[in-house]
């Protein structure tokens, strides 16, 4: 890699890492094997780890490990510092609010940065109607907010979600969520009036989007009953279930449906929003405005922050003293915040999600175009996958997924997989990865992939 590759790639800032992949040890290293070995005593068995590093800093493109090695980081912390970790302007404010002050309850004493990012939010998310934020500290607790003013505002109770959905791990998540393993197994008995819905998965349904809604509508309407429902919640580009892009059309019949039958309509788009996907919410690809929008992960430029936006008489259907918590909207969080929604708005980071997805697009084509194990690649934007099967059959592919994502973390390139199946690798850097950085990710990718 050239000199001015390193320097003048890294549109977003970040700390100024040498942009390269290089590995100095083995994948884990000592110093990381140490620390991995005292997890294990430490940590809980149910916390897991996809790359077993002890990381020490990270930036633009890369996270480094105690032992120097620096590795290409292509999941963002599951799609979390997509403007690159350690922002500088994320820093310099973070560090001004820490002196400033650290915490006083926005339900105790308010505070003006809650409300810039609840301004913040409501100006940039989809529809210029009416609306109102409120701000909560992780993405499962603003889906259950979303659930809490949807059943209030509609005095209605049962909840659709849809197969191959991922909303969270907390008990009415986890009840929202369609995977069993890991994230439901022995867990339960989980909250009651939930109900699935088909989802468009055109690679496996074959379906329009038009046939798909109308199959997911008559589920609807003969098994739950719009008089009983209160709210349908999905996912624009479903995450943990394998990026499914659903058909056109069918997210628009489902929004409509649900408008006519005093239905709320929650797009959850904690992995989608924040210009992951090439636009700043994936409900804008669909042309559909929610009624409410929950956010988190890119939120914050990494700090935990989460919020539900939506339709004023919605979002005010709760009395007083009916939402919060004590840590939501930290006056920390929401500094980041605000500077992170101001680097989306302003420095071109929709522009290079775009780019961003044109090169992955480009690339796994070309893979797909000799292999065809690859049965299917999708996605907006920055978020994209690919989905791996057997070519004779079209089944799922879980083994070689896992053999992929091994060998290139080995390599020193960090991926992730996804998917109902765990056949899905998907691509979610950060939007601050220089390009020379992005191609060598996918050269390790198609190595790993031709030798498995
Ligand atoms: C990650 C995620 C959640 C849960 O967010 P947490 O901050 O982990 O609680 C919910 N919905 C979607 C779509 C997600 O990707």
């Amino acid at each position: 890699m050239s000199a001015t590759d390193t320097l003048t790639h890294v549109p977003l800032g970040g700390p100024t890492l040498p942009q390269e992949r290089r590995l100095v040890t083995s994948i884990p290293g000592p110093r990381s094997q140490e620390l991995i070995a005292r997890k294990a005593a430490a940590v809980a068995a149910g916390v897991g780890h996809t790359a077993a590093v002890h990381t020490v800093a990270a930036g633009g493109g890369v996270i480094v490990d105690a032992d120097g090695n620096s590795l290409i980081d292509l999941g963002s912390g599951i799609a979390v510092t997509s403007i690159g970790n350690a922002h500088p302007k994320v820093v310099a404010v973070v560090q001004e609010q820490v002196a400033q002050f650290t915490h006083t309850c926005f339900m105790v004493a308010p505070y003006e940065s809650y409300v810039d990012v609840a301004e913040a939010l409501n100006r940039i998310t989809p529809g210029d109607h009416e609306k109102k934020s409120a701000l909560f500290n992780s993405g499962a607790e603003a889906v259950e907010n979303a659930i809490k003013v949807a059943r209030k505002f509609t005095k209605k109770q049962a909840v659709v979600a849809f197969d191959h959905g991922y909303h969270g791990r907390t008990n009415l998540t986890m009840g929202l969520t369609a995977k069993s393993m890991p994230y439901k197994s022995g867990f339960g008995p989980f909250a009651s009036e939930i109900y699935r819905a088909p989802m468009s998965y055109p690679y496996r349904d074959g379906l329009s989007g038009e046939a798909a809604a109308k199959n997911a509508i008559s589920i609807i309407e003969k098994q739950v009953g719009a008089d009983n429902l209160a709210a349908i919640i999905i996912e624009p580009i479903q995450g943990e279930g394998g990026f499914i892009v659903p058909a056109a059309g069918f997210l628009a019949a489902l929004v409509e449906w649900a408008r006519a039958n005093n239905v709320v309509f929650i797009a959850d788009e904690i992995q989608t929003g924040f210009a992951r996907t090439g636009a700043m919410f994936a409900s804008e690809i669909f042309g559909i405005v929610p009624d409410l929008i929950t956010t988190a992960k890119g939120i914050a430029g990494g700090l935990p922050l989460a919020a539900v936006t939506g339709r004023s008489e919605i979002m005010d259907a709760s009395h007083a003293g009916g939402l919060g918590g004590t840590y939501g909207g930290n006056p920390i969080a929401c500094a980041a915040a605000i500077a992170a929604i101001d680097v989306f708005e302003n420095d071109g980071v929709i522009e290079r999600a775009r780019d961003i997805g044109s090169i992955l697009i480009s690339r796994l084509s070309d893979m797909q175009s000799r292999d065809a194990r690859i049965g299917d690649i999708r996605g907006h934007g920055a978020m994209i996958a690919a989905e791996f099967v057997d070519p004779n059959t079209g089944d799922p592919d879980a083994a070689l997924t896992a053999a992929v994502a091994k060998a290139c973390i080995a390599e020193g390139v960090i991926v992730l997989t996804c998917g109902t199946y765990g056949n899905v690798i998907r691509f979610l850097p950060p939007l601050s990865i220089p390009d020379g950085l992005l191609n060598e990710g996918l050269d390790v990718v198609a190595a790993a992939l031709a030798a498995a």
